[in-house]
């Protein structure tokens, strides 16, 4: 079996933070590591999305909340 770390970036399309500097919508990707079997470290690093070079690591937050997992995508309307 191989021992190595897994690393899996992920680009947060759904992360809507903004720059703390210029205020500028921030880009931000999410980096699991696979520790073994049962540790993972996510950390999320948003970067602003002009070059005003900043970039830092923030809070695992999103706007979206968790997806609908189901198999009746039908809404009842009252
Ligand atoms: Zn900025």
């Amino acid at each position: 079996m191989n021992r190595a770390v897994t690393i899996t970036v992920t680009d947060m399309l759904d992360y809507f933070g903004k720059c703390p500097r210029c205020g500028y919508p921030a880009t931000a990707s999410k980096t699991v590591r696979h520790l073994g079997r049962i540790n993972v470290v996510i950390e999320v690093v948003a970067t602003c999305g002009l070059p005003c070079g900043w970039s830092g690591q923030v809070p695992e937050t999103t706007m979206t909340g968790q997806p609908s997992v189901g198999g009746h995508g039908h809404t009842a309307s009252p």
